[in-house]
């Protein structure tokens, strides 16, 4: 980990950013057909010194909900009394967010292709300006997502709680589920953690929406980390519980046919509950399927005509005991929707 407190100025693609300035920069990666540089959009701010802290938004070009986040967090807080760095990117995948894609237009992953080559394809070359000009100034960082394709996901941080550092800014988050995992390889903070820059995800919602209620626990989850780290004054606020996710699940259509769902994002589930019951066009039950464990209802499909196989609900297998305190958390204060 880098030392916290460096007062050097920070060069992004040549520009100089002191301390106590705030800069909107456009990082270059590539250009388009018609040779416009194609740029990636940054807002640096920096107060006194301090630790450095990235949060990056839309790696999957569709997934809108961080750059409401960072809206928000860049429009209405006050860094006059900052000690540190934030480095804002909005649109990390800035091809993928023209097109209202995940992947870029080389149909790569940019999550799977951390830390990237300069001399790779487009989304290689992408993954290592960032990795270079925003991992790596960072001493943490923060990746914000939202589930993919026609699915939605429960407000959660997913970290690797087996490194300290990672675990420390999850718990600073304030999100009340934790799913345990160090992520998908030559992922963006898979990556990071390995190069030393200790980083979570926050994962809410759906993917090309914009939804206030995932992007106000954003908000407030990355300005816990800010004053966690001591970059920002007042008290983190910690939530009425936490659970940890060490394990979670697809449950799967059994049957093809049209889907009623039983279930709501973040519901404790009992061993053997109904999530969903498959009917045919005439209204007739075809197949229900059951919650195979006590769990919480981590993601949901958002489409109601399934295929046999296709994934309806995933469930993060709980500890059995923790279900109730889990059930009453819920029903007070936590049936976030949309
Ligand atoms: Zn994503």
């Amino acid at each position: 980990m880098r030392t916290p407190g460096r007062g050097e100025p920070l060069t992004f693609a040549g520009a100089p950013v002191a301390l106590g300035q705030t800069a909107e920069l456009r990082l270059k990666v590539a250009e388009s057909y018609t040779a416009e540089p194609v740029s990636v959009p940054v807002t640096v701010v920096r107060g006194a010194p301090g630790p450095t802290v990235f949060v990056t938004a839309t790696v999957h070009g569709d997934e809108l909900n961080g750059v409401g986040i960072l809206r928000g967090l860049l429009n209405d807080t006050d860094f006059s009394a900052l000690r540190g760095t934030l480095i804002a990117v909005p649109v990390a995948n800035v091809p993928g967010f023209l097109n209202r894609d995940r992947r870029l237009p080389d149909r790569r992953d940019l999550n799977r292709s951390f830390p990237g080559s300069r001399r790779g394809s487009l989304t290689a070359r992408l993954a290592e300006m960032l990795f270079r000009e925003v991992v790596r100034k960072s001493d943490f960082g923060i990746d914000l997502h939202t589930a993919g394709g026609e699915r939605t996901n429960y407000p959660q941080v997913r970290a690797d709680l087996a490194q300290p550092a990672v675990a420390e800014l999850a718990r600073a988050f304030g999100c009340p589920l934790v799913v345990d995992g160090a992520g998908p390889e030559k992922s963006l903070r898979r990556t990071a953690v390995a190069a030393g820059v200790p980083t979570v995800v926050y994962e809410a919602g759906s993917a090309q929406r914009l939804e206030r209620p995932f992007i106000e626990v954003g908000i407030a989850g990355v300005l816990n980390v800010l004053r966690h780290l001591g970059m920002m004054p007042g008290e983190t606020a910690c939530p009425p519980l936490r659970l940890t996710v060490e394990r979670t699940h697809w449950i799967r259509s059994r049957t093809g046919g049209i889907l009623d769902l039983k279930v709501d994002l973040g519901q404790p589930l009992r061993r053997g509950q109904a999530i969903s019951v498959n009917t045919n066009p005439f209204g007739r039950e075809k197949s229900q399927v059951k919650a195979p464990y006590a769990g919480v209802v981590l993601g949901l499909t958002q489409l109601p005509l399934v295929h046999p196989g296709d994934a309806i609900c995933n469930v993060a297998r709980v500890d059995p005991r923790a279900i109730d305190a889990w059930g009453d958390y819920w029903r007070q204060n936590g049936r976030i929707y949309p």
